[in-house]
């Protein structure tokens, strides 16, 4: 959609919450803004000896509560405008989670598939020395998004370490085990979208058990959910990534597509068997009891919301839902659990390795697991517990929650 600016989606849920609690404008005025935006060059030496110069950004948007945290995104669409909203939308998930963090994001404009994997290598250690001056365990804690992977952070973590003079794992979340990261980072996302599901499910008189579900996405995200929301007992009737979308009534095959698409190594388009195929407009309009759409953002808007039919919508993506899109489906009567509060899981298990860098002590992945599930409870509770006393939406419930924190932080700072 032309003039979409997922900032303006930010400011207009902010200023919901805002009213909800009845503050001034004084109040909270500075969330409205980033603390510190960051614009880099990030100049790659490619294969054929060239030097190819690609724009990358890193944005604290708040760091109230903590330091900064939040994901690296390698994509061509990637802009400040996108940057400054994701970092915010962390702020808003870390104070939702109730985790010590502020809110970061940062990214760089580029085709990660279109690289060879030296030149992958070069545009991160490039990256990273670009912003090295801003991030550091105790300011600024990268991790992967859309794009990046565990391997990345390895990347990250050597330039990292190398330009400081000794090994800091702490620098991002999100490694590779053997670099320091934590057991259970990799589904951490898509369980804590599965814990989330089967709360909402539960609140609204219903199971995961037995539901039939649509998954808009086969990244980390889409992919863990998908398995895990198969393995909890549910229909799963169609998936889809960037090639198209597979159906089948009956539910899908959902171990032997995972392994057609793992790693990224296959499209969907390409897979062979017991399925129909539709487009990702279609996934999104198909008549189940839980659609998870964990693409990108913008993928519920103005044009389609009308012709929502799930009966629940919990995201996966960061700000798939646009502002106006939420108002149709309010009216519909369909519940959107929000992204800040949905997809927290990753982010809370990046809470949990970074401690664990800390302290040097690692934790099973059981233990791991049980920390996730008791703090996703806790903020579904919260979150629902809001919009039954306040009477509004969950998104709406979740900022409320979020807001509140940050800004009774800043009171006790006596910074406003
Ligand atoms: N990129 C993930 C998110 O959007 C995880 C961020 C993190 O672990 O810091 O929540």
């Amino acid at each position: 959609m032309s003039g979409y600016n997922p900032y303006d989606n930010v400011l207009a849920t902010l200023e919901s919450a805002a009213k909800v609690l009845g503050y001034e404008s004084s109040e909270y005025e500075v969330l409205k803004y980033p603390e510190r935006t960051l614009r880099v060059a990030v100049p790659v030496r490619m294969d054929d000896g060239s030097v190819k110069v690609f724009e990358g950004y890193r944005v604290q948007h708040s760091t109230v509560r903590g330091p900064a945290k939040g994901g690296l995104r390698f994509h061509p669409d990637v802009n400040m405008d996108e940057v400054s909203a994701l970092a915010a939308w962390m702020t808003f998930k870390c104070a939702v989670a109730g985790i010590p963090y502020g809110g970061g994001k940062g990214g760089v404009a580029v085709d990660p598939k279109k690289l060879s994997k030296t030149e992958l290598q070069n545009l991160t250690r490039s990256f990273t020395k670009a912003i090295a001056p801003i991030i550091g365990p105790e300011v600024d804690i990268p991790a992967p998004d859309v794009g990046t992977t565990p391997e990345i952070m390895g990347w990250i973590v050597d330039t990292y370490s190398t330009l400081k003079g000794s090994f800091t794992p702490g620098v991002v979340t999100g490694k590779p085990i053997e670099l320091g990261g934590s057991l259970g980072r990799g589904e951490a996302t898509g369980r804590g979208i599965t814990i989330t599901a089967k709360n909402a499910l539960k609140a609204l008189g219903r199971e995961l058990k037995g539901a039939t579900v649509a998954v808009q996405g086969m990244g980390n995200v889409g992919s863990v959910s998908a398995k895990l929301i198969h393995a909890a007992g549910a229909k799963i009737v169609a998936v889809s990534d960037v090639s198209t979308g597979i159906y089948n009534a009956n539910g899908l095959n959902i171990p032997d597509i995972l392994a057609f698409v793992a790693g990224g190594k296959n499209l969907l388009k390409d897979y062979k068997g017991d399925v129909e195929f539709i487009d990702n407009g279609q996934l999104l309009t198909l008549d189940v009891d839980l659609l998870v759409p964990a693409a990108m953002e913008n993928m519920i808007n103005q044009d389609n919301a009308a012709n929502i039919r799930a009966k629940l919508i919990v995201e996966g993506a960061n700000g798939p839902t646009t502002v106006e899109a939420d108002a149709i489906l309010e009216q519909k009567g369909i519940p959107v659990i929000p992204d800040i509060l949905a997809n927290a899981g990753g982010v809370v298990v990046s809470y949990f390795e970074w401690v664990q860098n800390l302290q040097q002590f690692y934790w099973d992945e059981a233990t791991v697991n049980q920390r996730l599930e008791n703090i996703m409870n806790d903020a579904f509770r919260n979150v629902w517990e809001t919009a039954q006393e306040k009477k509004v939406s969950m998104r709406t419930a979740a900022y409320v929650v979020a807001v509140r924190r940050i800004v009774e932080t800043l009171q006790m700072k006596g910074s406003i």
